[in-house]
């Protein structure tokens, strides 16, 4: 027997064992999406989120992430609820440039025609090394633009505990802190519109300590490396890197401990930063508990003693459940049997998709309520880096269908 990451709270059944998302049961959202695989996103549950962080944050501006989940449903309902959206690719900037909200733009290796794009639509982009920087102002210079342009720093620390580490390294993420300073000088003598640091450095944080040493870090450089610049940065973007508990034993991260410690750290800010805004930028956190994954049973088999539930989902759909999206260990997602709520939990099953492949693992050695063909999975913990960072194309089988109720 392996356990169960746990089911985020709030998710009840409608009295003869149907899981409800968003009050509707899931064979009516499934009828009404066309079939399995679906995913469902409930609006409420992340307006929901997106409230309790305001609280924790009062003083904050609130980006969303896009890569998290760029589903464009979602995007429209985050664009009322957000103060703007974060971008890593031209193909994300084109699915919420509509949408009316400041718009910034990271990531490594960005075309130069993507840079100019992203110039003449007035997006701040943020700066991944030096040769960017030569050829966004090379652009501006050229076609007589003014370019709105931060920095993004590779901090000298990382966060501490998080799954993926992303600061104090060697990186393809940033300019390393010690030479941040003469680029901002660069950009401002050149004329561009400096809009300050990206500082963002690392994921899936459950631990409050390590967030609020982080941040305090965080505001610290910043105000050292402006010092150094001379220069007064308009915002400071504190990154994000808030998780969501996923497997057996993960606690979830105290939000409001973090916002009461950036709180002070905010007032007691070195004088460089007193006029600056400060944004954090959050993907998972936001939208990853309001994802349900489902998928149907298609096959039941023994083999050598173990019980297999096949499903006409898989890995192609949801790779982090499968554990093949940067976990060292693979254990199981909260998971649940979507069509026999709360019945008692009396049979060890493996939860498998439909690919031609053993990485294919949705739930290994998990007891679970009797099952049976036609039954339906649940994966919970699906609404962040799900579907669109999943391999869709591998073994050609049928999309997912997603849906936001
Ligand atoms: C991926 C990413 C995020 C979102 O991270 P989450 O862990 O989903 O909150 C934020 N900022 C940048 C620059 C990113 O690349």
């Amino acid at each position: 027997m392996k356990a169960l990451g746990p089911i985020p709270p709030g998710f009840e059944n409608d009295g003869e064992g149907r899981l409800l998302i968003g009050g509707h049961d899931v064979e009516t959202l499934v009828e009404h999406a066309g079939g399995t695989p679906l995913f469902v996103y409930d609006s409420e549950r992340i307006a929901l989120q997106v409230r309790r962080l305001r609280t924790a944050f009062p003083e904050l501006g609130l980006h969303y992430a896009v890569k998290a989940n760029p589903y464009a449903p979602l995007l429209e309902a985050m664009a009322n609820l957000v103060d703007g959206f974060d971008v890593a690719s031209s193909g994300e900037l084109g699915k919420v440039a509509h949408l009316g909200l400041p718009i910034s733009f990271a990531g490594p290796g960005k075309r130069s025609p993507e840079i100019e794009t992203a110039i003449r639509a007035g997006i701040t982009i943020n700066l991944e090394s030096e040769g960017e920087a030569e050829r966004a102002l090379a652009i501006c210079k050229r076609e007589e633009l003014e370019a709105k342009l931060a920095v993004r720093v590779n901090p000298p620390f990382g966060l501490k505990g998080s799954g993926q580490k992303m600061g104090g390294i060697p990186s393809q993420f940033g300019i390393d802190h010690d030479r941040v300073p003469a680029l901002v000088r660069r950009i401002v003598e050149a004329g561009a519109n400096w809009q300050g640091l990206h500082i963002f450095a690392g994921s899936q944080a459950l631990q409050a300590d390590a967030l609020i040493e982080l941040q305090r870090e965080t505001v610290a450089l910043a105000a050292s490396i402006c010092e150094e610049a001379g220069q007064v940065p308009p915002h400071v973007n504190l990154g994000g890197g808030f998780g969501i508990p996923y497997f057996s034993k993960d606690e979830p991260l105290d939000v409001e401990a973090v916002g009461e410690s950036l709180a002070k750290t905010l007032t007691e800010r070195p004088k460089i930063l007193r006029d600056t805004k400060f944004a954090i930028e959050l993907g998972r956190w936001l939208v990853g508990e309001a994802g349900v994954y489902l998928t149907r049973i298609v096959d039941k088999k023994e083999s050598r003693g173990k019980t297999f539930l096949v499903t006409d989902g898989g890995l192609q759909h949801q790779l982090a459940a499968s554990g093949n999206f940067g976990q060292l260990l693979r254990r199981n997602y909260p998971v649940a049997i979507a069509s026999r709520m709360g019945a008692e939990a009396e049979e060890e099953v493996t939860i498998t998709g439909c690919l031609c492949t053993p990485l294919d693992l949705l739930a290994d050695e998990a007891i679970l309520p009797r099952a049976e063909v036609g039954d339906l999975v649940a994966i919970f913990c699906a609404g962040a880096y799900g579907l669109s960072a999943s391999p869709t194309g591998f073994l050609n089988q049928p999309m997912a269908r997603e849906m936001l109720v």
